[in-house]
């Protein structure tokens, strides 16, 4: 921890470390349902969404990672078991039951949104209190936003294709 960096933050730290870590929580739970997506997949152009849904889960595990680091430079832990993953989350995990790609599409996009959401909540509350967690939050929100995109232009695709056939 940075003493005077925590110092500096004109919001409750502790408040603002359990914000952090329910995004934290997110991003394991998000990371896991897009890489066990990506082995389970069924359906037309699986292999293209296989491969997207895998980059996303890599990117996922990427913000995981910075917010763990901002969480320690702010004193806390990032949560240290899975369990707990379960209790703070805010966007849930919605297994793969059903592997058929516009299923795996549909809870993606909808992970997403709320991850779109979360980043913009934290961005509100961050905003004149903490530019440092302001920051992180909107280099994460940028790639939330192009995941969603993503998503939503496979999705396009694919109804194009099955309209042709
Ligand atoms: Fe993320
Ligand atoms: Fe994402
Ligand atoms: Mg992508």
């Amino acid at each position: 921890m940075g003493t005077r960096g925590r110092e500096i933050v004109g919001m409750d730290v502790d408040e603002l470390i359990l914000q952090l870590n329910k995004l934290y929580s997110d991003e394991w739970l998000a990371y896991y349902q897009y890489w066990v997506g990506a082995k389970v997949i069924k359906g037309p152009m699986k292999d293209a969404v296989a491969a997207e849904l895998l980059q996303h889960a890599t990117e996922e595990l990427g913000h995981a990672d910075l917010l763990a680091n901002r969480i320690i430079q702010l004193g806390g832990t990032p949560v240290s078991t899975p369990e707990k993953w379960f209790e703070l989350t805010n966007c849930g995990y919605d297994a793969p039951d059903d592997p058929h790609v516009q299923k795996l599409l549909e809870q993606n996009i909808q992970g997403e949104q709320c991850a779109i959401s979360g980043y913009k909540t934290i961005m509100e509350k961050t905003r004149d209190a903490d530019p440092v967690t302001y920051n992180l939050a909107l280099q994460i929100l940028s790639d939330e936003i192009e995941h969603e995109e993503d998503l939503q232009s496979l999705q396009e695709d694919i109804q194009l294709l099955l309209q042709r056939n």
